[in-house]
Parts: C-alpha cells; sequence; structure tokens
C-alpha cells in the first residue's frame, strides 16, 4: 500500500471489480482515498457503481483487484466484523418484532453471548491481536444502547416496536444500531431514499449533525445530487464505475472536472453549448473568441493550449443576467458582446415556477442554435411564451471544456481563491471532527 494509507482515512488503490456477463468493470478505481473524520459522499447515476464500492469496502463482496485500506491498516482480505465499521442499509432492516432497544442491542447481544461460549481473552481486530474485555454484561449493554438512543434522540422510545414508529424514527433506529459500537467507519447506503420530501430534508440535517457529534468516517452513497451537495465534506462523484472527480462540494460544483459532472451537479443543469473557437485578431482584444448560433463569448484565452475538435462553453442558470429590453435592441448577440463574458438571445419557451424564483428555458433565435435556462426572480418580466431575452455571464462564471469533455481553465475561471479556501476549511474539519470523535465515540462505547 501507499504511503497515503497510513495518513488514516479508507484508501482504495487499483481497485476492480466485475460481475459476470458485464462488457465493463463495475468499479475501476486506480486510487480513491476517503479523508479520515470526512462526511464523504458518493454520487452517481444509477449503475455507476456507488453501492459495489461500499459493499468492497464493507467487506460484503471481494474486489477482482486492489487493496483497501482503512486508517492505515489493509483489509482486503478481512471479514466484514473485524473491520471496524457499521453499515446502514437503505430498507433500514430493523427486526419488527423486536423493540427499539432489543434492535439496537441485538449485535452487542450476539457478540457477548459469543465471547461467553468461546471464553475470548483476547480479539483479532483489523489492527492486530487485542486484548479483549470480558464479555459485555447486561447492564453494560443496556447503557450502549441507551446511550446510543440518546445520541439519536430516540430516548423515551426504546420500548416501541419498529410499526409504532414514524420512518424518519426508524432510520434512527437503525443508525444508532450501526453506532452503538462506536465504529471508526459509517457506511450509508441510500439511507434517505425510504423517506419522504419532507422527512428526508430533515433527515439530513440530523445526518450531518450526528455525525459532527459522532465524529466517525462516515461515506455515503446516493444518487441525488443536491442530498451530495448539502451533506457532504467530502464529495465523490462516479460515471460508469470510474471517479469523475473528487474534493469538496464547492470545488466540484464550482469547477467541475468534465461536462459529466458539469451536467450532472446542480439543478437546473449547467447549460452547455457546442462552440466554434476564432483567435482575436485586434490588438486590444487579446484573448479568444467564441461563436455558437444566438451565441458569443470572449475569453482572455484557454490557460492551456486547446486540443483540436469542438470545444463546449457551460454557463450555470443562477448565473445569467437577463436583459428584456437591450440597449440598441435585439439582433445579432455578437452586437451586444462588449468586454469579456457571454451574450446570448433567446425566446421563452417554458416558465417553471419554483416559489422562490423561476426557471425560464429559452429556444434560440437562430436556426441551428440550442436551447438554454436561466434562473430569475418569481417576480419580474419573462412571463410568457414568444418574449424576447439576452443574458448576459461574466467571464469568471464560463466554464470551458475541450473537445475530450475535460475542463479547460481559462484566465478568467473562479479557482484559485476558492481551492485556498477550501482545503483550508477541510484541514480545519478534519481536526474539529477527530477532536469530537475521541469524546462521542468513548462515550458510547463506555
Ligand atoms: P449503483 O449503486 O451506482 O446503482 P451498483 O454498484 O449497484 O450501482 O452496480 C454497478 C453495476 O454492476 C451495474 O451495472 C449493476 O447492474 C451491476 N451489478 C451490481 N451488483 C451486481 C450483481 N450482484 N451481479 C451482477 N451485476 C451486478
Amino acid at each position: 500500500m501507499t504511503d497515503r494509507a497510513a495518513l488514516g482515512g479508507i484508501v482504495l488503490r487499483d481497485l476492480v471489480k466485475s460481475y459476470a456477463d458485464a462488457d465493463r468493470p463495475a468499479l475501476d478505481l486506480p486510487e480513491l482515498t476517503i479523508p479520515p473524520g470526512s462526511f464523504t459522499v458518493v454520487v452517481g447515476p444509477s449503475g455507476c457503481g456507488k453501492s459495489t464500492a461500499l459493499r468492497l469496502i464493507a467487506g460484503l463482496e471481494t474486489p477482482d483487484a486492489g487493496h483497501i485500506a482503512i486508517d492505515g491498516a489493509d483489509v482486503t482480505d478481512l471479514p466484514p466484523g473485524r473491520r471496524d465499521l457499521s453499515m446502514v442499509f437503505q430498507d433500514f432492516a430493523l427486526y419488527p418484532h423486536m423493540t427499539v432497544a432489543e434492535n439496537v442491542g441485538f449485535g452487542l447481544r450476539i457478540q457477548a453471548r459469543h465471547d461467553r461460549r468461546r471464553g475470548l481473552t483476547a480479539r483479532i481486530t483489523r489492527t492486530g491481536r487485542a486484548d479483549a474485555p470480558a464479555a459485555a454484561s447486561r447492564a453494560e449493554i443496556a447503557e450502549s444502547v441507551r446511550r446510543a438512543c440518546a445520541l439519536v434522540r430516540l430516548d423515551g422510545k426504546e420500548h416501541r416496536r419498529p410499526s409504532q414508529l414514524s420512518g424518519g424514527e426508524r432510520q434512527r433506529v437503525a443508525l444508532a444500531r450501526a453506532l452503538v459500537r462506536g465504529p471508526s467507519v459509517l457506511l450509508l447506503d441510500e439511507p434517505l431514499s425510504a423517506l419522504d420530501a419532507q422527512l428526508r430534508h430533515h433527515a439530513r440535517a440530523e445526518l450531518v449533525r450526528l455525525h459532527r457529534e459522532f465524529g466517525c468516517t462516515a461515506v455515503l452513497v446516493t444518487h441525488d445530487q443536491l442530498e451530495a451537495l448539502s451533506m457532504a465534506t467530502h464529495l465523490v462523484v462516479l460515471d460508469g464505475g470510474r471517479l469523475s472527480q473528487a474534493g469538496s462540494p464547492q470545488e466540484v460544483y464550482s469547477r467541475p472536472a468534465n461536462t459529466f459532472v458539469a451536467g450532472f451537479l446542480g439543478s437546473p443543469a449547467m447549460n452547455l453549448q457546442p462552440v466554434e473557437t476564432i483567435a482575436e485578431e485586434s490588438a486590444t482584444t487579446a484573448g479568444v473568441g467564441l461563436r455558437a448560433p444566438g451565441l458569443q463569448a470572449r475569453l482572455a484565452g484557454p490557460a492551456e493550449p486547446l486540443p483540436a475538435g469542438p470545444v463546449s462553453l457551460g454557463w450555470r442558470p443562477a448565473d445569467g443576467v437577463p436583459e428584456a429590453a437591450p440597449a440598441g435592441g435585439f439582433g445579432s448577440a455578437a452586437g451586444g458582446l462588449t468586454g469579456a463574458g457571454l451574450v446570448v438571445d433567446g425566446i421563452v419557451d417554458i416558465v417553471e415556477y419554483t416559489g422562490d424564483g423561476r426557471v425560464v428555458t429559452c429556444r434560440s433565435t437562430v436556426e441551428g442554435g440550442s436551447s438554454w435556462a436561466v434562473t430569475v426572480p418569481a417576480e419580474g418580466p419573462f412571463r410568457a411564451a414568444g418574449e424576447r431575452v439576452r443574458v448576459r455571464v461574466a467571464a469568471e462564471r464560463l466554464h470551458l471544456f475541450g473537445p475530450d469533455g475535460r475542463r479547460v481553465e481559462h484566465p478568467e475561471s473562479d479557482g484559485p481563491d476558492l481551492r485556498a479556501r477550501d482545503r483550508a476549511d477541510a484541514g480545519a474539519e478534519a481536526e474539529r471532527v477527530a477532536g469530537q470523535r475521541l469524546g462521542a465515540a468513548d462515550q458510547v462505547r463506555a
């Protein structure tokens, strides 16, 4: 394993997993690091390998090749029970005939019975052989269960059965059952998908709070990009079994590494349009011109040479500034561009009211032009199909992608400051979480 494994967290290296009859591996990850203490969300469309990744970390699947390390120890060949992790499944998998307390304490009771029968004096863990505590007594198990229930705010409901609980409470029972052993890694497989929309929003916040208090390394998989952006301290985007991008949610959202990530994260989706590049000839306007039917843009130039082939330009609907009556009137969008940035003309096609605003989808004014969307306030112009709109986008909000779909930086890209700030935030967060972990995890284990 690499030296990075010694840094802690979870490191996946050269990991490959294929299922029979598939034309490509379900997962193929040369290297992926999940930072210690992070709340890492693995996101991607259905079938991209998210659950496979989680099941490999848990030890429920065996990789065809590669290694998995947790907190510096290679666990590739260890069974799930020796990896010091807990998993919460999509359907919670509670025993319907047991109370909350019995469900939460089930694993501890089985472990204690097992320890008593075998008279264990030592236990093999992923870090080696450790003195085993004497099998936990009933009173000790009851105390651990009480603490875990209090952590997920289920105190007072320990005697209810799952059928007497709301969906959100059932989810918290599953969490308490996972946390009662004080694992250093918590794996969550779409744990919110069984909840209705309102409850899901509340449960997201609860999970984030719980992670903050408990402080373990958490890995959650979801296909919901909004859930991913709102919960993650570290985001991993998978596409077709491969890593598309990893980083802080802010970094991945503001600087998508390729057109897949650009189109997948964000709602409404980023406008992505094929454009033609034109070298600017005037001595006073150095840079690169970009053109498509009904659209013109200008950048100070790509930071690296653009490979030959079609280039795509992206902008988020929220970054467009619409004008209902541009100075000089409508006409060629080219005429509307004076400095760097983008200007595009369109005709309102669909208006979707979202409560706090509207998403206005426009078709091009020009034959062959792409349609695009812009978000506008709930009140104001752009209400009816057929209205003319001109939109401007600042150069620093434009995303440029090369013929292979990869991001190409340009001098105005929103970036370096944000990246430095994200790294500082992530470092401070990891330290804070590591400190809290010592407190909360030991309390539950006690
Ligand atoms: P996700 O969780 O992102 O929806 P999965 O990890 O479940 O994706 O699946 C990745 C790919 O592997 C899919 O093409 C899926 O059909 C396939 N797959 C997953 N589990 C199995 C299995 N047990 N047997 C065969 N194919 C599987």
